[in-house]
């Protein structure tokens, strides 16, 4: 099985790649991202739970958001693999990652981060909340909170799959197809 981690900040682009690599390599995409628009978009306990922290731009609190992928894998036995977009952000949301997996004797292959500016992200999240409808794309000051949670909470996740020699970096600017050349080319090496 192929079990990726699709890495890098807010607006880097892992919900676009995501979808092109399902495509290619028949694995299930995994967004905690759209898990909780889908719950908050339904209105459920959990989504009203979520959209408290999501509309601050903070993060879910681990136990929820690990409860919620748990259910999304338990839920999809036939999967080949697994993209996971969004997740994990934190440490222990990582090391509750691999002792979930190890539990069904698998592992993550590789996280593969999207390396792009700061500048360029802001501009690509405005564009994005012209279209999107998500609130947490509309104000610079919400924007810019997830990009210091993402510095502060998440980046520490690169280092920690860096320290089991999992962690690869692609440059994360360039055209659509550009950069999904790059990330099939760490795939095809696995
Ligand atoms: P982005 O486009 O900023 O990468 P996502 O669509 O992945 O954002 O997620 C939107 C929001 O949902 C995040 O800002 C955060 O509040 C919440 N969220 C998503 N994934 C997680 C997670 N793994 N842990 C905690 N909160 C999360």
């Amino acid at each position: 099985m192929i079990n990726l981690i699709l890495f890098g900040p807010p607006g880097s682009g892992k919900g676009t790649q995501a979808a092109q690599l399902v495509d290619r390599y028949r694995v299930l995409h995994i967004s905690t991202g759209d898990l909780f628009r889908y719950e908050m978009g339904n209105n459920t306990p959990l989504g009203q739970k979520a959209k408290s922290f999501i509309e601050k731009g903070e993060l879910v609190p681990d136990e929820v958001t690990i409860g919620m992928l748990q259910n999304k894998v338990d839920a999809h036995p036939e999967a080949l693999g697994y993209i996971f977009d969004g997740f994990p952000r934190t440490i222990p949301q990582a090391e509750a990652l691999d002792a979930f997996l190890a539990g069904r004797g698998e592992a993550i292959s590789r996280l593969i981060m999207l390396d792009v500016p700061d500048e360029e992200i802001i501009q690509r999240i405005l564009g994005r909340g012209a279209t999107s409808g998500r609130a947490d794309d509309l104000n610079t000051g919400i924007i810019q909170n997830r990009i210091d949670v993402y510095k502060e909470q998440t980046s520490p996740v690169f280092d920690y799959y860096a320290s089991h020699g999992k962690s690869v970096k692609v440059d994360g600017v360039g055209s659509i197809d550009a950069i999904f050349d790059r990330l099939c080319e760490v795939v095809d090496a696995i």
